[in-house]
């Protein structure tokens, strides 16, 4: 792989390699079985484009017994053990993630392209605090409930999740869910499914009862068989907006709960008065994380005009000092795009940046021959009309904006559909906790961003969906009249 850059440094490549079968099916009713007529696809690394494994591709008829598994899973066993019973499987499950986690970090960069520093040190890690903060509140569920009512399970879940974070996703969604009582069917997406599957066996060896997690790998079909099935008491989807919209309209009219975590287009606002050395560093990861694959990530920057060209000058330097390259390097710090089909995505709305007269800076580059990449990159120029201020790129794009007054900033920042999530940077404690009331977003990092917390609620509202996952708000999701 050639990658041009600015300059040399010492490869750190990770030589941990996880155990991948040639071949895997679907975990139903604590098995592993084929799917139907043993219909298959591959998963591939996107930064090889190398074939990792044959994955099953599940039918109406294979999720149909994956919720009857899970029917069966919770009258049978889970809904039959005590809260204190519960939990233990679930520590089991988080001390499981930590032991494995290095195994775990590799598979996932493997599997989706992001660098090994984000799985190793984030991915993982709080996948497993979210297993061990759920398992504690298993037995505390009275506590959840805001009326005093009973904490009663809902019954079957089916879970569907992305590829931008897939283990930690899959463990947002089984570890309150199973802290409730609930029994699950998990659809992970199909470039990612193998952490997911990994999960599978971690949750075997801690001999969860049958039927209680089950786990379905396909794609967007396997996932509107799971909506559309009729024995499901709830559906929790995170993705995006437009698939959102077509789950709400096929469960229209059904006792059903839903929650759904959608797109984000996050104001990430930088006032003049803001502590400017850690205020770039917090751009930088805002929008480059995970190669810019993340729901709230901090994509519209609002800078305040005295600043405007001091914050693109330094950020412009930061540009070529980042690391493009092997996911597998420690040292790296923009992976492969996540699949062709989302490279082609950022490429279009790149190209309509261009074409609306948008200036766009990119750090050195130059693409490898295999695999799919797109380097750091930021557009100056940015009208609030063009579409790289409107619409989720999902990929490490940045479009810079200005303002003049607090005002200006607030209204910017409204002006979009989505709600999920925005950033502000001023040294005033005031400016802070006026603009974080009045910003129309479910989470706001004041001088900081990207912090996460199984403590700490997340969600978004209007185009970002409903619901909250994380914190006893994520538990109440997962309960009857809590
Ligand atoms: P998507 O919404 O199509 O896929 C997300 C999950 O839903 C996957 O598991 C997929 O198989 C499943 N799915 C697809 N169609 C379905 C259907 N009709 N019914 C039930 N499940 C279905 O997302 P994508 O195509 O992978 O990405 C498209 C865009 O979505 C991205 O560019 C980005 O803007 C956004 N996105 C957002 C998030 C997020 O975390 N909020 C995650 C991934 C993608
Ligand atoms: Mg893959």
């Amino acid at each position: 792989m050639t990658v041009a850059l600015a300059f040399d440094y010492a490869p750190a490549p990770e030589t941990t390699r996880p155990h991948i079968r040639d071949e895997y099916g679907l975990f139903i009713d604590g098995r592993w079985t084929r799917a139907h007529n043993n219909r298959q696809f591959a998963t591939v690394n996107p930064a090889t484009e190398e074939f990792l494994a044959s994955v099953a591709y599940a039918s109406e008829l294979d999720v149909d017994a994956a919720v009857k598994a899970a029917r069966k899973g919770y009258e049978k066993y889970w809904s039959k053990l005590t809260p204190a019973a519960r939990a233990k499987y679930l520590y089991r499950i988080a001390r499981s993630i930590t032991e494995k986690g290095r195994e775990l970090a590799v598979l996932e960069t493997m599997d989706g392209g992001k660098p090994i520093r984000e799985s190793r040190d984030f991915d993982i890690p709080t996948a497993a605090a979210h297993f061990f903060y759920y398992a504690g509140w298993a037995d505390k569920l009275r506590y959840a409930s805001r009326n005093g009512a009973d904490a009663l399970p809902l019954g079957a879940c089916g879970q569907i999740v992305p590829w931008n974070f897939p283990l930690l996703m899959a463990a947002w969604k089984l570890a309150p869910a199973l802290a409730c009582g609930n029994t699950v069917v998990l659809k992970p997406a199909e470039t990612t499914s193998l952490t997911a599957l990994a999960l599978a066996d971690i949750i075997a060896q801690a001999d969860l009862p049958p039927g209680v997690v089950n786990i379905v790998t396909g794609p967007g079909e396997t996932g509107r068989a799971l909506v559309s099935h009729p024995d499901i008491d709830k559906i929790a989807f995170t993705g995006s907006t437009e698939v959102g919209k077509q789950i709400m309209r096929s469960v229209a009219g059904r006792d059903i709960r839903l929650t759904l975590e959608l797109g984000g287009k996050a104001a990430h606002i930088v006032f003049a008065d803001a502590p400017l050395d850690q205020a770039i560093e917090g751009i930088i990861s805002g929008i480059y994380f995970n190669q810019g694959h993340v729901c709230c990530a901090g994509s519209r920057l609002l800078v305040e005009e005295s600043i405007h060209d001091e914050v693109v000058a330094r950020l412009l330097r930061r540009l070529q000092t980042m690391r493009l390259g092997d996911p597998l390097d420690k040292n790296t710090d923009i992976g492969a795009i996540n699949s062709a089909e989302q490279l082609a995505r950022i490429q279009e709305l790149v190209a309509s940046g261009v074409a609306q007269g948008a200036q766009l800076h990119s750090q050195p580059f130059s693409a490898p021959d295999r695999g799919y990449w797109f380097p750091a990159s930021f557009f100056t120029g940015v009208t609030q009309s063009h579409r790289i201020a409107q619409e989720e790129i999902f990929g490490p794009v940045l479009s810079i904006l200005t303002f003049r007054t607090p005002d200006e900033a607030l209204s910017k920042a409204n002006n979009t559909p989505y709600g999920l999530s925005a950033g502000v940077w001023t040294s005033s404690g005031s400016k802070n906790m006026w603009i974080a009331e009045h910003l129309r977003a479910g989470v706001v990092w004041c001088n900081t961003y990207n912090r996460f917390d199984p403590a700490s609620p997340f969600g978004g509202y209007r185009e970002s969906g409903f619901g909250r996952e994380g914190g006893v708000h994520g538990l109440r999701e997962y309960l009857q009249h809590a």
